[in-house]
């Protein structure tokens, strides 16, 4: 078989398995609820979702409606509670309830919709209630919770979690976080049998107050630190490489690539890979990004649609090589910070192109 000019995206499920554990251990007894939202940040959510619930997961976020009813199809006969972010939307009760899909109620027209919608079922509907603390994103104010629960608007709706998102979690000094803290401590005193949840990856890190009874980590179970930063304690779960299809060497002050930006400092030999945007690598990664090949980190020199470029000096290198473009050497969060990003973008644009392998 002719050697394949593809890339391939191997997804590490034991490093997964590995970085749930690590999450788990600094929950401290608090439930940990993966987000598998975005088709599992680009990764698989069925297999992702199975083999954490084969962890003990039992609780699971998506973002969609629709994302929702493809993980209850993937988990199959699995126990496990699946929550939508985007919450009740028009006419979307029956499909919720038809895939057990708990809702998690976002304004008070979602309430309203919910309840218009409880109305019409036997029994109570599960729901969860989003509270905005400070975000200013998603979630009911603090006050229009409390005016919900004073008029007893909540009648018919079984309310069994309280949550909220934190906007600056990643910088744990920031003062936004305490403050967001005590809102959402004031807000779930008012639902004294509901569970709460306040902390994503970067919260989950935070200590113990910031735990509650569950926390919900979406990118630190692939690998990205809480702080936007590497980890030690977390293992890479995505790795990209893609073969070397030829390689060339340029003369010291030769132009690379389109446009007039990049030039050679010295005579050199560059490799082209088998791999670009097409495939999920940010285009900006050129600008300060970096890859791994022949055992050493190499300067990315351009990232076109379907070619990549880099430099390899005096490495012992051929056709066919593999090179890693993500993984455990060249660190999420690092090329995502190369690329101006933040590893959550980095990870969903990883396309299908590049071949699929599950790995543990
Ligand atoms: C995406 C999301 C998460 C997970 O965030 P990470 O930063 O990936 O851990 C948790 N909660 C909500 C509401 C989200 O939208």
């Amino acid at each position: 078989m002719a050697p394949s000019s593809r890339a391939r995206l191997s997804i590490d499920l034991d490093a997964l398995a590995h970085n749930y554990r690590v999450i788990a251990q600094e929950a401290n007894g608090a439930e940990v609820a993966p987000v598998v939202k975005a088709d599992g940040y680009g990764l698989g959510a069925g297999p992702i979702a199975r083999r954490l619930r084969a962890e003990g997961a039992k609780t699971f976020f998506v973002a969609r409606l629709e994302e929702g009813e493809a993980l209850r199809r993937d988990l199959a006969e699995a126990a496990a509670d699946i929550l939508v972010l985007d919450g009740f939307t028009g006419g979307s009760g029956p499909r919720l309830s038809a895939s057990r899909l708990t809702p998690v109620l976002n304004s008070t027209a979602q309430v309203s919709a919910a309840r218009a919608f409880a109305d019409t079922q036997p029994g109570p509907v599960a729901c969860a209630l989003q509270v905005d603390t400070g975000m200013n994103r998603q979630g009911l104010a603090g006050i229009e919770v409390r005016h919900l629960v004073a008029t007893d608007q909540l009648a018919g709706l079984q309310i069994g979690l309280v949550m909220s998102h934190l906007g600056s979690g990643a910088d744990p000094g920031h003062p936004r976080n305490p403050a967001q803290l005590s809102a959402f401590a004031e807000v779930r005193g008012l639902f004294p049998d509901a569970r709460a949840s306040l902390a994503a990856s970067a919260g989950a890190f935070l200590g113990p107050d910031y735990r509650f009874d569950m926390v919900r980590p979406g990118i630190s179970l692939f690998g990205g630190g809480p702080q936007e930063t590497p980890d030690p304690r977390l293992k890479a779960v995505a790795c990209l490489e893609a073969p070397i299809l030829d390689i060339r060497s340029v003369a010291a002050g030769e132009l690379i690539g389109y446009g007039v930006t990049i030039r050679a400092e010295a005579t050199t030999r560059v490799a082209l890979l088998g791999v670009g945007y097409a495939d999920g690598v940010i285009r900006a990664t050129r600008k300060g990004g970096s890859a791994w090949a022949a055992g050493a980190r190499r300067r990315l020199y351009i990232v076109d649609m379907d070619l990549t470029v880099i430099d390899l000096g005096t490495a012992e290198a051929r056709p066919g090589d593999m090179v890693e473009l993500l993984g455990p050497h060249v660190l999420l969060d690092d090329q995502a910070r190369a690329a101006g990003s933040i590893a959550h973008e980095c990870l969903v644009r990883l396309s299908s192109r590049a071949q699929r392998v599950y790995l543990g």
